[in-house]
């Protein structure tokens, strides 16, 4: 808590380019928009946004940036400002999927005639697993899961609404109901049993999150909900790119920053586009395993992997252009740990130990950038 109300430096006048003065009382603010449903979404017609973007802001190379919405106040701001003064985009995948996901997107991708992947993927926890209905009391009128997180409840938690329940009546006392549902909500419990929670299994957050079943197995199972609570939702991110594919037809470049288990990969695979080439910056052993099973399974093109985002340098950067032509697609969110609302301790913002690393994607995309200018490539 100390940490979060810490007064943030602020910054004064930065250019406000493409970002529509949102809230002209306070230029550190980025209210987020309600519904949550970014520039447009599938089902979502009424107010789709146009946008200008300047000849120079425009691709390729095309980028795509993600992190969390809820960062603390003044970061996307400040992530914006870094990124052209692109104004993010806001999606909460529960709009698309039937779990929620807040998150920020900055692209330079044209926001006209995106398609969705298809089949729309299932819209409500009952559609998603139609075999808990039976377990599902009334009284939990969940119709969507929150966030899906990188750990999960605890069996002594599990065991201890179990045990509220059996002895309780039925329908349970309010009291016990609020109980139970305050912590249904906290850690996306599902119903699997009589009076029986427990925490979603690794493959049903694979199904939630746009993934193939068993994208992850492989690894320890707490790995597994790490690096799945980390993703991003594949089929949000598959609609934002899906305009690449008219403008790609041979294929893409691909310089994949923080890959993690390969969302934006598996998205653009799923969309059909044929990736020739990724660079996959990955410095966690159990999403490189991950991510490179599914590779050596689904892809024909080269893969070149690299650890840490700090061992790629600019030189570096250069022989992989001169080499492969140019990046169609610079593509990452950078770790949230101290942006997100779940870290009490350490919700430093971008200066964060771990959330600075989105100054390594600026300066490869920038380094990206003009390198391509300057070759006119
Ligand atoms: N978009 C990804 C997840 C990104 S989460 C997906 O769809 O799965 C951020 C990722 O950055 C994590 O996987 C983390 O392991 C990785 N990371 C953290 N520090 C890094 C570093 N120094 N270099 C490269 N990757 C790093």
């Amino acid at each position: 808590m100390e940490e979060s109300r810490k007064k943030r430096k602020r910054y004064g006048g930065g250019g406000q380019g493409n970002r529509p003065s949102l809230d002209g009382s306070d230029e550190e603010s980025m209210p987020l928009p309600n519904p949550m449903v970014g520039f447009n979404l599938p089902g979502y017609s009424g107010s789709s946004v146009t946008r200008m973007l300047s000849k120079l802001d425009t691709g390729p190379p095309f980028f795509y940036y993600e992190n969390v919405a809820r960062a603390p106040k003044g970061e996307w701001a400040k992530i914006s400002r870094n990124l052209f003064d692109i104004q993010p985009e806001f999606v909460d995948s529960l709009h698309l999927c039937a779990a929620a996901r807040k998150r920020g997107y900055i692209h330079n991708l044209p926001i006209e005639n995106r398609s969705p992947l298809l089949p729309l993927p299932p819209k409500t926890i009952f559609e998603a697993f139609p075999h808990y209905k039976k377990w599902w009391p009334s009284w939990d009128t969940r119709t969507h899961l929150n966030c899906l997180q990188t750990c999960v409840a605890s069996a002594k938690l599990t065991d201890r609404i179990q045990r509220a329940l059996v002895s309780s009546s039925n329908p349970p006392p309010k009291s016990v109901q609020k109980d139970v549902m305050d912590e249904c909500k906290k850690w996306n419990l599902i119903w699997v049993g009589k009076n029986k929670v427990a925490p979603l299994e690794p493959h049903e957050m694979e199904l939630l999150l746009g993934f193939p079943r068993d994208h992850t197995r492989g690894v320890g199972k707490t790995q597994r909900y790490k690096s799945l609570g980390n993703s991003f939702q594949v089929d949000t991110v598959a609609y934002h790119l899906s305009v690449l594919r008219r403008m790609f037809p041979n294929g893409v470049r691909v310089l994949s920053l923080f890959t993690g288990i390969g969302g934006g990969e598996v998205a653009l695979h799923k969309l059909g586009i044929h990736m020739r080439v990724v660079i996959s910056v990955e410095i966690g052993e159990a999403s490189k395993k991950i991510f490179r099973s599914w590779w050596d399974q689904t892809q024909t093109g080269t893969l070149i992997e690299i650890d840490d985002v700090k061992s790629l340098t600019n030189d570096r950067v250069a022989s992989f252009i001169s080499q492969f032509g140019g990046f169609d697609l610079v593509i990452g969110g950078s770790p949230c740990n101290n942006l997100a609302g779940s870290n009490r301790h350490h919700r430093d913002g971008l200066e964060g130990k771990h959330s600075a690393l989105f100054y390594d994607y600026v300066r490869i995309l920038n380094f990206v950038k003009s390198t391509m200018a300057g070759r006119r490539m």
